[in-house]
């Protein structure tokens, strides 16, 4: 039943023309050396969906980590490898990196252990593989470049939107799976095959997520937290009640109304200009933790080992966020600019799409973000250069002058730099009698 369609003209027109000539050379390599080799996984998979890949993941029937080396040598680039599983890494720069592997099985000892490796074929290899739209391989040996190898109908399950694992055990086997693959159903907006959804509702329920060790989950978790559909995946955890395990005592329906409304404000802040995009994933993270007190924060956190300044960054958002709504809400004849510009300056940046969402009404939103404005143009022009310039020996109160300067400034006191001059000098001038 095995098709043998041949897929190269898709390649040729999805791949880059460096990843292609990768693949080819490859298989030429391959064919002197007489082993038959295969890209499998990821590349085929969004080849099939029409989407460019860099995720090259090489099969070999040989040895794998000899045909590595010669690659590696072809294009004069580093080689890692990793005798022990058969496996190497051809190093081409820090962001390009491709996976050369012998076929090969792996047997699970007992649920969530590592893998044993062993020697085997392809359909091993393949079968060993989460689920089907991943678990096909394409041909690259020269005379059979571009045939598809789709043992398990995964082709068909891309056509119909279906992520279906390959057997009943798969989630017992390697749990991690229940959060991939409710990422690639969210990605991509297909459904998890309703036999498959029951055999993963059936793991869950029995706790079996609690075996992955932290750093996998971290892993797999931050992946996610990265992904433009973050918060559907994050709410079909909710849905299939995996948020006690990822996130221990943190409630998903308490945090939901903020979630959902973060892919919006986050788009809104980054249109505003001010969005550090490297940072996506602490933007997700606060949110879900921001209903929760700082003792479940901190837990979680040292869970997934966050550094220290990161978690400080959390903590901080979870102290100030209601302080800083709670003087937005008011009008703001009440508030002065520079006590709230103080609340907002304290938490850190990635938690302000939370606030965005969390303020709901446009008129509210639009006071934020002029806040963020004036704080923004208030900078003052002035600096300790000047008071040196006046005779002031550097010391603490340089400091208390500027702050007191930027406050001034917060609130509209202070338009041009002659203002800024006269009032650092009157500030001295009062400092100075003070201790005198
Ligand atoms: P992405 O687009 O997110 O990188 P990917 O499918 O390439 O998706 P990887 O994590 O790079 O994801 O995995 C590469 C391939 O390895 C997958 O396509 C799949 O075949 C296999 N794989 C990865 N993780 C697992 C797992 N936990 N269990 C079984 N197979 C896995």
């Amino acid at each position: 039943r095995l098709s043998r369609r041949n897929i190269g003209w898709v390649m040729e027109r999805t791949l880059s023309s460096a990843v292609r000539n990768i693949l080819k050379q490859a298989g030429q390599i391959a064919d002197s050396m007489g082993y038959k080799i295969y890209a499998a996984g990821g590349l085929v998979r969004d080849v099939l969906l029409g989407q460019e890949s860099l995720d090259v993941d090489l099969v070999v029937e040989g040895d794998g980590i000899r045909l590595a080396q010669e690659l590696g040598k072809i294009y004069d680039v580093r080689v890692r490898q990793h005798p022990k599983f058969g496996t190497a890494e051809v190093v081409f720069s820090d962001e390009f990196k491709i996976d050369v592997a012998t076929a090969r099985v792996e047997f699970y000892a007992y649920p969530a252990a590592l893998p044993q490796v062993e020697s085997s074929t392809l359909h091993q290899d393949l079968y060993r593989r989460d689920f089907t739209i991943n678990a096909m391989a394409v041909a690259l040996n020269e005379n059979s470049f571009g045939t598809l190898i789709d043992f398990f109908d995964g082709r068909e399950d891309l056509q119909y939107h279906t992520v279906r694992v390959l057997h009943n055990l798969s989630f017992i086997e390697d749990p991690i799976r229940i959060l991939r693959a409710i990422r690639f159903e969210q990605r991509y907006g297909f459904k998890i095959e309703p036999q498959t959804l029951k055999y993963l509702k059936e793991t869950v329920r029995r706790g079996v997520l609690a075996r992955v060790s932290n750093e996998r989950l971290w892993e797999e978790l931050k992946h996610i937290l990265l992904e433009p559909e973050a918060n559907s995946m994050l709410r079909r955890m909710g849905e299939l009640a995996v948020w006690p395990d990822v996130f221990p005592r943190v409630n998903y329906w308490e945090v939901e109304p903020v979630l959902k409304d973060l892919p919006q404000s986050m788009r809104q802040i980054s249109d505003w200009g001010m969005m550090p995009l490297n940072s996506r994933w602490l933007v997700y993270f606060i949110a879900v933790l921001h209903w929760s007190d700082t003792g479940v924060a901190r837990n979680i956190c040292e869970k997934y080992g966050i550094s220290k300044r990161q978690t400080e960054k959390v903590l901080a958002a979870l102290q100030g966020w209601s302080r800083a709504v709670a003087l937005i809400w008011k009008a703001p004849q009440y508030v002065k600019v520079s006590h709230l510009a103080k609340v907002l300056l304290q938490m850190p940046r990635e938690s302000y799409p939370m606030l965005l969402a969390i303020l709901e009404d446009e008129k509210l939103k639009e006071r934020f973000r002029q806040l963020l404005n004036i704080i923004e143009d208030s900078k003052p022009k002035t600096n300790g250069k000047y008071i040196k310039h006046l005779g002031y020996r550097p010391g603490p109160v340089y400091r208390e002058v500027l702050d007191a300067l930027w406050r001034e400034r917060l609130d509209g006191n202070l338009r041009t730099e002659e203002d800024e001059h006269a009032f650092v000098r009157d500030y001295l001038a009062r400092v100075t009698k003070r201790s005198e």
